[in-house]
């Protein structure tokens, strides 16, 4: 049987454990002070991240989306989406209707994407997507069609106007070569021309934050932020275009993707990373980048779990101090096992049931601090997120000159969000750090794919680019 309490009542050497225990944790568990130095910091790199001088140099990037509108129920027709940048490579038909009717309609098929066509060559990873959007049109019976299509595409992109988007570089677990600096629709275009079996009219690419942001417009106008905590971790919001430098004019709004993951890439919240988050950030893909999203997103924070395991069991504390195999193994801790293993309702036993299955054999009191552990990461990575998310809803609330914003959240349903730690944590921060801002919360039903979909009817519809 399990003594839950072994770790915190028992003398001699138990106690000693528990101190070795925090004091390992300690460096996560952020101060109110720390996170309000966060969220001033990312405000004052959102701020720099507008003007003309910071082009290129920015760590936060604020690129310009040329996204100005939100679907208003005009839009109508058929298109596709593409949806690449997670685990998986969507693609999607989808038919909008206008009118008292409007409606969205959706079908979609999941493509997996290998490791060696993520990590190989551009013109293997292009010819890969082309050759799904292939059986997606076959399987769909709508090959000759020719139907207008909006690509989202979940990494950095400097636009010069909605259907172009050069890749400033890869995040997450994609490394393709001879693909950044390059513009992802003339990739598209071309892989599209080499397989020479159908033709498709490219209208705009969009970051799946923006995505995501318009699937809500619909219902809501103050819907005016976008959040993702997935896989990779990012922020768009309506910008005034008199604040925007790098694009001309100054009335109305443009969406802007922020790319805050990148935050802290110049080491201004070094400060506050641990050792485990620099032994994540050295085994990764991506080496010194996007140093905000690998202690917020998906993608790293059972990583993170795994080094701080790793390192208690050499000081003893955890599996009889006997480091397996599994454990040495790279993202053996998928997010949805820490969601599983943090969730209150999953008895201990079950805890261990988990470990097992991932060739980690615990006693109860290893479950007793896996779970912690858990706990004091994600809890990290919600308050994180919160910090940034306070700084825009701040910024957006000064923008408009008002005592008190009403403004709307759209996140994206991810693994991470559905935390309800992470869930209940992000808006317990954003509410003590921004509390002249009343955050609303609103689920995006179908994502980023349909979020495409809709950009391009708007597009379709305001500028009339692409092809008719
Ligand atoms: C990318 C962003 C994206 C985010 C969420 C990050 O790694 O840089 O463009 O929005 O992941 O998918
Ligand atoms: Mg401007």
């Amino acid at each position: 049987t399990c003594d839950v309490r072994f770790l915190l009542s028992a003398g001699g050497s138990g106690r000693g454990a528990r101190r070795r225990l925090d004091a390992a944790l300690a460096p996560f568990l952020l101060p109110p002070g720390t996170l309000r130095e966060v969220r001033d910091k990312m405000r004052a790199e959102l701020e720099y991240g507008l003007k003309r001088e910071a082009q290129g140099k920015a760590t936060v990037k604020m690129l310009p989306t040329y996204v100005c509108g939100t679907p208003d129920g005009t839009e109508k027709g058929k298109f596709l989406a593409l949806d690449l940048g997670g685990t998986n490579f969507r693609v999607l038909l989808v038919k909008i209707k206008s009118g008292r009717r409007r409606s969205v309609q959706m079908y979609n098929k999941i493509f997996a994407i290998p490791l060696e066509i993520m990590q190989g060559t551009g013109e293997e990873l292009f010819d890969h997507i082309v050759q799904c959007i292939a059986e997606f049109l076959e399987y769909m019976g709508i090959k000759g069609a020719r139907l207008p299509l909006g690509f989202t595409f979940s990494f950095p992109c400097r636009q010069a106007s909605i259907d172009k988007g050069t890749l400033v570089g890869w995040t997450k677990g994609f490394k393709a070569t001879d693909c950044e600096g390059e513009d992802v629709v003339d990739m598209l275009r071309e892989a599209i021309r080499r397989r020479n079996e159908f033709d498709l009219d490219i209208v705009a690419v969009v970051n799946d934050t923006v995505g995501t942001m318009m699937t809500c417009g619909y219902e809501d106008p103050n819907c005016e932020i976008g959040l993702i905590a997935g896989t990779g971790s990012n922020v768009c919001y309506m910008e005034d275009m008199k604040n925007i430098e790098i694009v001309e004019g100054n009335e109305g709004k443009m969406c802007i993707n922020t790319e805050w993951g990148a935050f802290g890439d110049n080491g201004c919240i070094d400060y506050i990373r641990t050792k485990y988050d620099r032994e994540v950030d050295e085994g990764s893909l991506n080496p010194g980048k996007q140093r905000y999203e690998k202690m917020t997103s998906g993608m790293y924070l059972g990583e993170i779990v795994r080094q701080i395991l790793i390192d208690l069991t050499k000081q003893g504390l955890l599996f009889r101090g006997h480091i397996s195999e599994s454990l040495r193994k790279r993202g053996i801790f998928e997010t949805k096992f820490l969601s599983q293993i943090e969730s209150d309702r999953l008895a201990l036993l079950q805890v261990r049931r988990i470990l097992q299955q991932l060739g980690l054999d615990s006693t109860c009191d290893d479950s007793i601090i896996v779970k912690e552990v858990c706990g004091v990461v994600s809890t990290r990575a919600a308050r994180l997120c919160g910090a940034g998310l306070a700084a825009v809803v701040e910024k957006k609330r000064e923008n408009r000159g008002v005592e008190r914003l009403q403004i709307t959240v759209v996140p994206l349903p991810s693994a991470v969000c559905s935390f309800a730690l992470f869930s209940t944590v992000l808006r317990e921060t954003v509410k003590e750090l921004a509390p002249q801002c009343d955050v609303t919360f609103m689920l995006s039903e179908d994502g980023s794919g349909k979020g495409a979909a809709l950009i391009t009817a708007v597009a379709k519809r305001l500028h009339n680019v692409g092809q008719k």
